[in-house]
């Protein structure tokens, strides 16, 4: 181990409480300020986004929008999520839900062009690796998921195998509950970052406060400006209760105009998501994105028609100016950001670079 070191940590989503988690167990004293009211999701646009998320570990069909080297971080992420969610899993009674079923294209008969111009980013993209999409038959795309069908015919469909999803709140809850020896600073806005200090408001009305630490992590996501160039944009996406509806995996349908996918989560929901838009806006989810997400969802799955819809949630995803994440690390700082749609599928890898970089791996 490493000599301990005294760690304070900016942010408390994804990348806050997994580098908490990995930098406690190694033995250091670790500290995580956040402006949240506690550990729980507030489901009010306003906390991390990584509670938010529709935790989709995607590294082939992100290859659509973005670079090999973000299905590069993602493979090994996975590798990471699969050992730290089953540590999670021997050390809290509710093991986080964490899944590699693969995740499903599909695509409506009318739209097959603009699903084979997506395919063939992907399978560009993916050239050098051995998972690449396999087109389905209607009868295996039947096996796998009996509950899909096009509400205009057959839907084509190709299975990405190796993908797959994570329980966000879940995780999110698990990683704070089995950190050990952390102390969590609920409340407290970081103001600013210095290396090796900390200046943050405390609840008490205009108290300000500095912490001196060996390192401090900005892992403020939008929080972040104005040290960083981060901006937010703005996604929706709707929970529905659908007892007695099975899906299996992730499923995304292709479509000229909508990016829709569906995913499983423990207790019968499906997690339908979700709108992309360049706004910083955290108002309440739109009728316009909630009409589009349901009807393209049903489209696919009509057995959701009798579903109950229990949540519609917004947040902002942390994106910089060129979309692509970012590793900083001076001595006594390290900041990360930019995670943008794939915060969940980069973030271990990044936590894992910016350690070594900082000299804090074992
Ligand atoms: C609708 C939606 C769907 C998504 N789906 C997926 C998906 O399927 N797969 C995937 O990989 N990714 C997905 N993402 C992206 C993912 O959620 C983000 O990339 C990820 O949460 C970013 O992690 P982060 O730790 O940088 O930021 P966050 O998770 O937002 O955490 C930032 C933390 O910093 C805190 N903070 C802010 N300001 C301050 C301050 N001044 N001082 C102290 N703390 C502060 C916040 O309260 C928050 O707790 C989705 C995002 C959205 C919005």
């Amino acid at each position: 181990m490493n000599t301990p070191q005294r760690i304070g940590i900016a942010g408390a989503g994804v990348l806050g409480r997994l580098t908490a988690w990995i930098l406690a167990r190694q033995g250091h004293q670790v500290s995580v300020f956040d402006p949240a009211e506690g550990p729980g999701p507030s489901f009010d646009g306003q906390g991390a986004a990584g509670f938010t998320a529709a935790g989709m570990l995607s590294p082939l069909a992100e290859l659509d929008a973005s670079d090999p080297d973000v299905a590069e971080r993602g493979w090994y992420s996975i590798e990471r999520w699969s050992a730290i969610t089953a540590s999670l899993a021997r050390l809290h009674h509710h093991a986080p839900h964490f899944d590699l079923n693969g995740s499903l294209l599909v695509a409506h008969g009318a739209d097959l062009g603009a699903a084979k111009r997506v395919l063939a980013r992907i399978e560009s993209g993916a050239s050098q690796w051995p998972q690449q999409p396999q087109a389905l038959s209607a009868q295996a795309l039947r096996e796998l998921e009996p509950a899909l069908h096009g509400s205009a015919g057959p839907l084509h469909a190709w299975l990405l195998p190796g993908e797959g999803a994570i329980c966000t709140i879940g995780t999110l809850k698990a990683l704070q509950a089995t950190a050990p020896d952390v102390q969590w600073h609920w409340r407290h806005r970081v103001e600013s970052l210095t290396p090796g200090q900390l200046r943050c408001t405390a609840p008490d009305p205009g108290s300000s406060q500095h912490h001196d630490f060996d390192w401090v992590f900005d892992l403020r996501g939008v929080g972040a400006r104005p040290a960083t160039k981060v901006r937010g944009v703005r996604g929706e996406l709707i929970w529905l209760h659908a007892p007695g509806v099975t899906l299996n995996r992730p499923v995304r349908l292709l479509h000229p105009r909508h990016r829709v996918y569906l995913v499983p989560r423990p207790g019968d929901v499906v997690v339908v998501g979700a709108s992309e838009i360049e706004s910083e806006d955290r108002s309440p989810v739109s009728l316009r994105s909630a009409v589009e997400l349901m009807a393209a969802a049903h489209s696919i799955m009509p057995a959701l028609a009798e579903a109950r819809i229990i949540r519609l949630d917004t947040n902002l995803r942390p994106a910089l100016p060129d979309n692509r994440p970012e590793v900083h690390t001076e001595p006594g700082l390290v900041r990360i950001n930019g995670l943008y749609r794939h915060g969940w599928l980069l973030a271990p890898s990044l936590v894992d670079e910016a350690l070594t970089q900082a000299g804090l791996s074992t």
